[in-house]
């Protein structure tokens, strides 16, 4: 039999908690806007659109008032609770929220704040490979860039070829991912998404074709990016720019 999304309740988890130094700026970068729009509020958006029915939202410390600001008027069940020191804290305290907020939930999306552009199409084929029975599904695209590894006093090319960089929202079976981040932290492990929690607890990673639309505001070059991905799609009237694995 396959089992589908539409019979699994899916929840979602968005991290917002970086300290988004490299931004720049006072405010908060998930308060950032683009479009008109914080970013938090558009990734919180794109998760629910694509079907998630309640997201918890993992804040830093101090920042309570400006993101319930930030997404007043949204009718989804929302949790907005603190993260941790690294992004895999902030994870695991998403997580614990979505265990009172959506106890019925059996896939969950882990998103990054800082990723407002993600397609429709991408989210709903995370979801979809979950829904098929994947323990875990990420989004990924072909590296563009030439790479080179850097040695103490030299470097060498990397072939690209095989490599992929990864973006979010990842997509788990909700008790496998929390298993997998209380592994990690048991073992003291650092691990940058959570993909790599799955795999650490012995979990196969299904690849789905990313975007590169789906771009992480890190640095101010990429707002100025975001902002023209925004404009062409409100011309467009739709949202495109699927890639490739
Ligand atoms: O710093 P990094 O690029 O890994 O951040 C990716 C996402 O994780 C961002 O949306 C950021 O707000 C979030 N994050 C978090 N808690 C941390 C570090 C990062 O929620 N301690």
């Amino acid at each position: 039999m396959t089992v589908t999304s539409d019979s699994e309740p899916v929840a979602a988890v968005v991290v917002a908690a970086g300290s988004g130094v490299r931004l720049g700026g006072s405010t908060p970068k998930a308060l950032r806007e683009v479009g008109g729009r914080t970013l938090v509020r558009r990734s919180v958006e794109l998760v629910v659109a694509a079907g998630a029915k309640a997201v918890a939202v993992v804040i830093a410390d101090g920042q309570r008032v400006g993101f319930e600001a930030a997404l007043t008027g949204m009718t989804t069940p929302l949790s907005v609770v603190e993260g941790g020191a690294e992004r895999q804290d902030s994870v695991r305290a998403g997580l614990a929220a979505l265990e009172s907020l959506a106890p019925q939930a059996r896939i969950v999306l882990v998103h990054d704040a800082a990723r407002p552009l993600v397609p429709d199409s991408v989210t709903r084929a995370v979801i979809a490979a979950v829904g098929r029975g994947a323990v875990a599904a990420i989004p990924v695209i072909p590296v563009a860039d030439s790479i080179r590894l850097v040695e103490a006093d030299s470097s060498i090319v990397v072939d690209r070829t095989p490599l992929r960089a990864v973006q979010t929202p990842q997509g788990f079976r909700l008790r496998e991912l929390i298993e997998a981040h209380e592994l990690v932290h048991r073992a003291g492990l650092h691990v940058t998404d959570d993909a790599a929690a799955c795999e650490a607890a012995g979990h196969h990673v299904e690849l789905v074709p990313g975007s590169r639309e789906s771009i992480k505001i890190t640095e101010a070059v990429d707002l100025v990016l975001a902002e023209a991905i925004v404009s062409r799609r409100n011309r467009a009237g739709n949202e495109e720019g699927s890639g490739g694995v």
